[in-house]
């Protein structure tokens, strides 16, 4: 079973492209009977915000994306970093770095100028030790590096990738203790990992020299460090990096746009051939059930929002209707009629509605057809309305055997239309247009037969006459 981990920086909310990693690693504990595990990396403390914090926590719940402990803090486990760096620096594995901001730039600027990597120079690991001890108990400020072994390159082996080869001496030694005491990336994400028990990472291929960097540091701490998977990176479908229209979506604006979370995690998930997009699921579970590790992709994803959309509206469609019932009852107004409906007419309502909706926001907007007095007309209507006075008055005429608070049965309402079109001497497009602009105000909505078995019958004659007259 595989423990992962999803450990985002708290510097930002959750957008499609660093969600599908959060995705992909709940799919493959679940898939493999293991367990998902959720890490705030809030050491950067002028970047980490509450805000963020909370948008991660609550973009998560809304995906379904539940971790199976609760979530780690960086910020709280400090000591645990600090002790991880004093037994390195006690085997002479780390050192103590006095050199100040402006010194490391320079020697940056002096790098580029020679075209070499903008890698540390080394000044402080060849310090002598009396030096080191006395401006160590001067208190004189100072950072913690690793010192690099010597070792030409790092190779693993990549579970999505294959064998990766690195070479270890480009990284020169990087910092694990900033001198505010706080740790670096690096630091704090292998002695987290280990300490969580995580077996495998997986993350985007941004961290390549990164896992690399943290293989040594597993290695000096003296930890088996946990298998490694990197996947590609989410594209636009021109091949650039994500643009707002697609994967640089938020998962607050997902929600606005009425994309069905389940559908979200389904396309991300089957962007990187993990998961089939042919059959709809009904749960996570179910999804991870489906969900194959070994088909995990390792070129670039590339996501079209115009895809998402189209299978946001089949989970949709698909969806159970008690649950979108339960949204309505939960979410309208207490004035709204909807909530006079009979569960029988709100469940005949919504399966018909959303046959003609793509997702919840479309289906409210129907839903003012069957809640309120009057049909909003648009001029248009209006005129075509008025060539067609016979056809209404034949229908008055058929709706009136029924009384006012009856619904009429599927037959009936078939013999409504004959009779009314009989009666004006109308049919096809002339029968049927205007009754439709009559009772719903639009061209657009629930088949016809169907309208009239959904309105009251006192409602449907309301309607009529309001033109008529
Ligand atoms: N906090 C890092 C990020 O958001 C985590 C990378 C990792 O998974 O190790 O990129």
């Amino acid at each position: 079973p595989f423990i992962t981990r999803f450990a985002p920086s708290p510097t930002g909310g959750l957008h499609l492209g660093n969600v599908r990693t959060a995705i992909l690693n709940h799919l493959l504990a679940r898939q493999s009977g293991g367990k998902f595990l959720l890490r705030l990396e809030d050491t950067d403390q002028e970047r980490s915000t509450f805000a963020a914090e909370a948008a991660i926590l609550w973009s998560m719940s809304w995906l379904g994306l539940v971790p199976d402990e609760p979530v780690r803090h960086q910020s709280l486990r400090l000591h645990l970093y600090r002790h991880a760096v004093d037994g390195l620096v006690a085997q002479d594995r780390a050192y103590p770095c006095f050199c100040t901001d402006a010194e490391l730039e320079q020697d940056r600027k002096e790098a580029a100028a020679r075209n070499l990597p903008p890698r540390y120079s080394g000044r402080c690991a060849r310090m002598a030790r009396d030096e080191r001890a006395e401006r160590l108990n001067r208190g004189d400020a100072h950072a913690i590096r690793f010192r690099l072994p010597e070792k030409p390159e790092v190779s693993f082996k990549d579970l999505v990738k294959g064998q990766i080869t690195l070479p270890a001496g480009a990284f020169g030694d990087f910092v694990l203790l900033r001198s505010n005491g706080w740790p670096s990336y690096n630091l704090a994400v292998v002695v987290d990992d280990a300490d969580m028990g995580v077996n495998l990472v997986l993350r985007g291929e941004d961290h390549l020299t990164n896992t690399a960097r943290q293989i040594l540091l597993y290695e000096a701490l003296g930890l088996t460090a946990p298998a490694f998977a990197h996947h590609g990176l989410l594209m636009d479908t021109d091949g650039k990096k994500l643009s707002k229209r697609s994967g640089a979506l938020s998962i607050p604006e997902c929600m606005e746009m009425g994309l069905e979370p389940l559908a979200v995690v389904q396309y991300l998930a089957s962007l990187s051939g993990a998961l089939p997009t042919k059959n709809l699921f009904a749960s996570l579970d179910e999804m991870a059930r489906a969900f194959n590790p070994f088909a995990l992709g390792r070129g670039n994803a590339v996501m079209s929002l115009d895809e998402l959309t189209a299978l946001s509206a089949r989970v949709f469609r698909a969806a159970d209707p008690a649950d979108q019932i339960r949204q309505l009852d939960e979410t309208l107004p207490a004035e709204n009629a909807w909530h006079e409906f009979d569960p029988q007419v709100r469940l005949h309502l919504l399966a018909s509605l959303r046959e003609n909706a793509a997702n919840m926001h479309e289906l409210r907007a129907l839903l003012p057809l069957f809640t309120e007095k009057e049909a909003r007309f648009t001029s248009g209507a209006l005129t075509e309305l008025a060539e067609s006075l016979p056809v209404l008055a034949a229908l008055d005429q058929a709706m009136s055997a029924h009384s006012p608070d009856s619904r009429l049965e599927k037959d009936a309402a078939g013999a409504v239309l004959r009779k009314t079109g009989e009666e004006a001497g109308a049919k096809g497009r002339k029968l049927y247009h205007p009754i439709r602009l009559a009772l719903t105000g639009s061209e657009n909505g629930p088949e016809l037969a169907t309208l009239l078995t959904l309105l009251p019958a006192g409602l449907i004659r309301e309607r009529v006459q309001t033109v008529l007259n």
